[in-house]
């Protein structure tokens, strides 16, 4: 697919064009023609590093989504992008290094078009990693919060004073 094809895409996800989506938009573009697909069944694993506009564009290009569990998010506040191929046992980080000077004030039509305009390589910082993604998104067993009594999964109960408690309840009670 196009990379004017895709950024539309994901700009219509996201709900407005930005250079953040063409950012991510540019990752994608490069997962696609090298070796990572479109991927309903978590076959793809995006690691990302921040949660800014970016995301989105993996999000609905690469179908890593953050329902299915095969998009993790670490609060790093780094635009760096790591796709795991399940299949192929293959991995490649991404991480941008802002190529761009920005000498006069550009319109962020401008910016966009000059993203779109690039490389992946001149773009991005790219190399091929461990393979070591995460695990598969588990399914497992909810048992109701004794303080609420609003089911929980069971591995994020936590045990305060002999009692069971979800998240919210255990910080309520530690005040
Ligand atoms: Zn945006
Ligand atoms: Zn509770």
């Amino acid at each position: 697919m196009e990379i004017s094809e895709l950024m539309k895409k994901a700009s219509i996800f996201h709900g407005h064009l930005c250079p953040g989506v063409a950012i991510g938009t540019l990752a994608v573009k490069y997962a696609l023609d090298n070796g990572f697909q479109f991927s309903p069944n978590e076959e793809v694993v995006a690691v990302v590093e921040n949660n800014n506009c970016s995301v989105d564009a993996i999000q609905v290009l690469l179908s890593c989504t953050f329902g299915k569990g095969n998009l993790i998010f670490h609060d790093y506040g780094k635009n760096t992008y790591t796709f795991y191929n399940r299949k192929t046992q293959k991995a490649v980080r991404l991480a941008y290094k802002n190529p761009f000077k920005w000498k006069k004030k550009l319109s962020k039509e401008e910016q966009i078009q000059l993203i779109l305009q690039k490389k992946p390589e001149e773009v991005f910082e790219i190399k091929n990693v461990e393979f070591d993604p995460p695990n598969f998104a588990r399914i497992e067993d909810s048992i109701p919060c004794d303080i609420c009594k609003e089911d929980t999964m069971s591995s994020r109960l936590m045990d305060y004073q002999g009692s069971k408690m979800c998240i919210d309840c255990y910080k309520k009670m530690k005040k």
